[in-house]
C-alpha cells in the first residue's frame, strides 16, 4: 500500500520515461536510442522528450509534461472506484504492473470504504 500523487509523478516523469524507453531490457531486443514515439501524427525522438523532462528538473507542472509528451497519461492520477482524476490515491493490492490485482482509491473513496466496513454511513 502506498501513496500515489500527480506531484510525485511530477517529480520523476524524467526517470520514469528513461526506464520505459530506454532500459537495459530495450537494448537487448535491439532497438536503440532515440526511439520514436507516436504524438498525433508526428513522430518524435523519445530521446528529444527526455532531454526536455529531464530540463523541467522535477519542478515542471502537469501542464507543461502535458505539453513536451503530447498526452496526460503520465501524470493523471485517477481512482478506479469513483473514475475522477485526482491529486492523491492510496494504491493497494499487489504491486502495480500489467495483469495485477491493483487498485488506486482517492481519499473520498477511501472514506466510503470506511464508513461502510464499519457500518457508518450508507
Ligand atoms: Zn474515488
Amino acid at each position: 500500500m502506498y501513496v500515489l500523487s500527480v506531484s510525485e509523478k511530477c517529480k520523476d516523469v524524467a526517470k520514469r520515461w528513461r526506464r520505459q524507453y530506454y532500459a537495459p531490457a530495450i537494448k537487448e531486443w535491439g532497438w536503440v536510442w532515440p526511439l520514436s514515439v507516436e504524438r498525433g501524427k508526428a513522430k518524435i525522438s523519445a530521446e528529444v522528450i527526455y532531454d526536455k523532462l529531464v530540463a523541467l528538473k522535477g519542478k515542471g507542472t502537469p501542464e507543461e509534461i502535458e505539453k513536451i509528451i503530447g498526452n496526460s497519461s503520465w501524470t493523471d492520477v485517477s481512482c478506479d472506484e469513483c473514475d475522477r482524476d485526482v491529486e492523491v490515491v492510496v494504491t493497494v493490492g499487489e504491486k502495480e504492473d500489467h495483469d495485477t490485482r491493483t487498485a488506486r482509491l482517492c481519499l473520498d473513496c477511501l472514506d466510503k470504504a470506511v464508513r461502510l466496513a464499519t457500518k457508518k454511513g450508507k
